[in-house]
């Protein structure tokens, strides 16, 4: 049991409090079902990206999927071999290229073929070589939400399987690239095993038909993506998942990349908020917390449940909306969601926040973003301090002109 009414008191509201011991778990758990294989796990930096937490993943041998140069740098700097570093995006800046050719990272992951042309430039300038690996997008349906779906024609991101072709062919050909790898991401929180099973084979066969062009690639990159339950979701067990992927694998030797980013760090979340009062308008019932969009956006922008837990208070519920003090009606926790009448610094706790929460925080109505703590065997620790009122200005205080 967490006592969460001490950490709010200690380290004050909002607050982000990861559990790093379910974190361990769950990248063990993951780590086990592709045992015996080849594989590298290369932790998803952007799903929460706190120094100490890409650290506590680099110390159980984790790498790193990184979408921009920055995230390489943490990763990097929290230990991180450069030899499990993989950097994904779909539009690198050139000095961010540069950078990672310099890292001498595992590969870069090129997501159209402008993209390779400017790889190849860059590498050829320096008289280097870079590795590569095509992000394919298999045309699959991930059935999850629109936002979170990446893996269909429609979506921004990776390329078809003849333009696939086309780079690999270009890659071998040109002495400034290496093809290492392939990719795919079909898009995240999935719940369902069989669109992650086809996108696997359509990918494994191009493997195939690449090999008989003597292009032969070492790592089989399959995204992360895996859900968890926020409420009442089938989850896709660790093992069954392995098992699809090797299944589509038979006659190649390949290392499986895996990048989880939300399987890991959703569910060891915890976003802390204090109620400020009740409210109503006409029928409609509102609870006013201190804590809002600008620290958890996954309610506004995707209509993300998270689970509440009014600590402590009984009594009958009746639904309330859970909403912060942004200027924007889109500003909410949650909606309708069954809650006991409230009082001033009653605290609630909002779970599954571990993923794709801190980091999408923002100064909107300069707001300084939360303080994150770390819990690890009994012991809470501090990993990011409250952003204060100085920090939000300090980029902009030297323009001032008074
Ligand atoms: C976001 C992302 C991931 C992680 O996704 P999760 O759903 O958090 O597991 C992995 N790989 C790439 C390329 C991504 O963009």
């Amino acid at each position: 049991m967490i006592d969460f009414h001490a950490l709010a008191e200690k380290f004050e509201t909002p607050l982000y409090v990861y559990d790093f011991d379910y974190m361990a778990s769950q990248f063990e758990a993951l780590k086990e079902a592709f045992r015996g294989r080849k594989s590298l796990l290369a932790y998803a930096v952007k799903a929460n990206s706190n120094l100490s937490v890409v650290r506590h993943f680099a110390k159980m041998g984790s790498g790193a999927d990184c979408v921009s140069i920055g995230e390489v740098r943490r990763a990097l700097m929290c230990g991180v071999p450069k030899y499990r570093i993989i950097f994904s995006g779909v539009g690198k800046r050139d000095e961010e290229i540069v950078e990672a050719i310099d890292a001498d990272i595992l590969y870069i992951n090129v997501e159209s073929e402008a993209e390779l042309m400017r790889v190849e430039t860059i590498a050829a300038s320096k008289n280097k070589v870079a590795r590569i690996s095509v992000r394919v997008n298999p045309n699959i349906d991930p059935q999850t939400h629109p936002y979170i779906s990446t893996g269909l024609h429609a979506n921004k991101f990776g390329v078809d399987l003849e333009s696939a072709k086309r780079m690999y062919i270009r890659a071998k050909n040109a002495p400034s690239l290496e093809p290492v790898g392939i990719h795919f991401h079909i898009g995240s929180q999935l719940t369902q095993l069989s669109p992650i099973r086809e996108s696997a084979e359509i990918v494994a066969d191009l493997v195939r038909s690449l090999a008989a062009l003597k292009i032969e690639l070492k790592f089989f990159d399959i995204g992360g993506g895996l859900g968890v339950r926020y409420k009442e979701e089938q989850t896709i067990a660790p093992y069954e998942y392995a098992q699809a992927i090797l299944s589509t694998l038979t006659g190649l030797d390949m290392t499986v990349v895996c990048e989880p980013g939300r399987f890991l760090t959703a569910n060891a979340g915890y976003f802390l908020t204090k109620v400020l009062y009740e409210k109503r308008n006409g029928d409609k019932r509102f609870v006013v917390v201190d804590g809002a969009m600008n620290d958890l956006i996954r309610p506004s922008l995707y209509n993300a449940y998270h689970h509440v837990n009014a600590l402590g208070k009984t009594g009958e519920a009746s639904a309330a909306d859970i909403v912060g003090p942004v200027c924007e009606s889109g500003d909410f926790l949650a909606k309708s969601y069954p809650l006991p009448m409230m009082a001033h610094n009653d605290l609630l706790v909002l779970e599954s926040a571990g993923a794709y929460g801190f980091g999408m925080g923002s100064n909107y109505n300069t707001r300084g973003r939360s303080a994150e703590v770390a819990l690890e065997r009994g012991e809470a620790r501090l990993i990011r301090r409250r952003e204060s009122y100085e920090e939000i200005i300090a980029n902009e205080k030297e323009f001032l002109e008074l």
